[in-house]
């Protein structure tokens, strides 16, 4: 099934519609043929784990081969300014992200730079970090964790104690992180702390490699995903030189917000691609499939399920296209100042998309019947990743708090 004609006034500018011809091609040209050459080789790629629970080999061979040729083609980060990334605005970057995930989560989506790929924070790191650490990265041979979250912080974040002593004219860290997105194989980590004698809102960054004595990785945290890429890090006494400061020391508030704004900004592109893919799956099942004498999609209740998956599409699609264009010009992703109403949208967006595609990939496993639960059929992953999207980078009841704190605020001249 075609994309709708987006919603008036938000389609994709001319020069990502260029943007978007290279990425079909390298998706049919290279992404597609490198996934289907280790679903050859190891079978249904869901739950293939090594016994200690980390992503099976082949598939994180996969991952690091396509980051790599993505970087190549020059597609890896469209979200960041040159001469880092390809400099796309919000709604450029939801088509490509689009475009990418109607394909699935069968692999082509690490195409795309993930939440442990380059973030804006690189624009932020330093001189140093960014001639030594930086190439690799944008180049996808190397990934680098987000590490905020702790057994004790979770929702409330500022309640970290992970903390860093000054050494000299650098630092010592101390601390444990928890939940954190590529900790069983990340390079480097961003590590969230706070200076000795800091304020609540003053935290720190640091960017830590995990090779430095001090810095290990705990077993994996198997989450619903099943894909071992979630673990704990923990930090013993590790040095670090003045090189590994990311911004100011004690003004990483910033830095958390703009990390985590780009990851709530992300979900409307994937939510959509996703839910697009569970559609023409759906679609095409049920034409296909028979009982009764007839097509399944005959039948009220299935094409109930999908007009249903299909609203939910339409509706996820035309809100983010709307949030993502008002939010275009705020400099929401420059690491300036966000206001309430900029936040409320990005939260309504999150919230709104997660949600939805949880509906959309429910009722895509039923209309498939025992095959929908198949491994092997794929939908049952995108039910199991949107299950997890209600949690990472606020849950949505942070999210709803948030949205609710700004309508006391007024929102009076909104446009409708
Ligand atoms: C797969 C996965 C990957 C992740 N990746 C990363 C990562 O890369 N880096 C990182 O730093 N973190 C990461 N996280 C952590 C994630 O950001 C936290 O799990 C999330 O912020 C919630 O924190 P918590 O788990 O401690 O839950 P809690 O904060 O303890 O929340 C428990 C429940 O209480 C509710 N609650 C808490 N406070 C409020 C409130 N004020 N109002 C209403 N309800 C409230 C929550 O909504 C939730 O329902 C990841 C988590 C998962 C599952």
């Amino acid at each position: 099934m075609s994309a709708p004609a987006g919603p008036r006034g938000y389609p994709p500018s001319e020069r990502c519609r260029g943007i978007l011809d290279r990425v079909r091609e390298f998706i049919a040209d290279e992404a597609l043929p490198m996934v289907e050459e280790v679903e050859r080789e190891i079978g249904p790629t869901a739950f293939a784990l090594e016994p200690d629970g980390r992503l099976a080999a082949p598939m994180i061979g996969l991952k690091h081969r396509m980051q790599q040729a993505s970087a190549r083609a020059g597609l890896y980060c469209p979200h960041l300014p040159a001469p880092d990334g390809l400099g796309l605005g919000l709604v450029d970057v939801f088509h490509v992200q689009e475009e990418v995930y109607r394909h699935g989560l069968r692999g082509v989506q690490w195409m795309l730079a993930w939440t442990d790929g380059p973030s804006h924070l690189v624009r932020h790191w330093s001189a140093e970090a960014r001639e030594a650490v930086l190439p690799g990265f944008l180049a996808g041979d190397t990934n680098v964790a987000f590490a905020l979250t702790e057994p004790g912080a979770g929702s409330d974040a500022l309640a970290l104690t992970t903390s860093a002593r000054r050494d000299g004219d650098g630092w010592v860290l101390d601390g444990g992180k928890h939940l954190i997105t590529g900790a069983p194989f990340v390079q480097h980590a961003q590590v969230m702390a706070r200076v000795e004698g800091a304020g609540r809102r003053e935290v720190t960054a640091f960017l830590v490699p995990m090779d430095a004595p001090g810095a290990s990785r705990g077993p994996v945290q198997q989450t619903i995903m099943a894909d071992g890429q979630t673990g704990p890090l923990s930090f013993d006494g590790v040095r670090l030189p003045p090189g590994a400061l990311i911004g100011r020391e004690g003004g990483a508030l910033d830095l958390v917000f703009l990390w985590i704004n780009w990851a709530r900004s992300r979900r409307g592109g994937m939510c959509s691609g996703l839910a697009w893919h569970c559609l023409d799956r759906s679609v095409g099942y049920t034409g296909a499939r028979r009982a009764f004498g007839r097509p399944i999609s005959d039948f009220g209740a299935v094409a109930e399920r999908l007009s249903d998956v299909y609203m939910d599409w339409r509706a996820m699609r035309a809100l983010a296209l709307e949030v993502l264009a008002r939010l275009e010009d705020t400099g929401l992703l420059d690491g300036g100042p966000v206001g309430a109403a900029e936040r409320r949208d990005l939260s309504m967006l999150k919230t709104w998309c997660d949600e939805a595609l949880l509906r959309v990939a429910d009722r895509a496993i039923q209309v498939h019947g025992g095959r929908g639960l198949l491994a092997e059929t794929g939908i049952e992953r995108i039910y199991r990743v949107a299950r997890n999207l209600r949690i990472p980078a606020g849950t949505t009841e942070i999210q709803r708090a948030m949205i609710a704190d700004s309508l006391a605020a007024g929102y009076d001249g909104e446009p409708v």
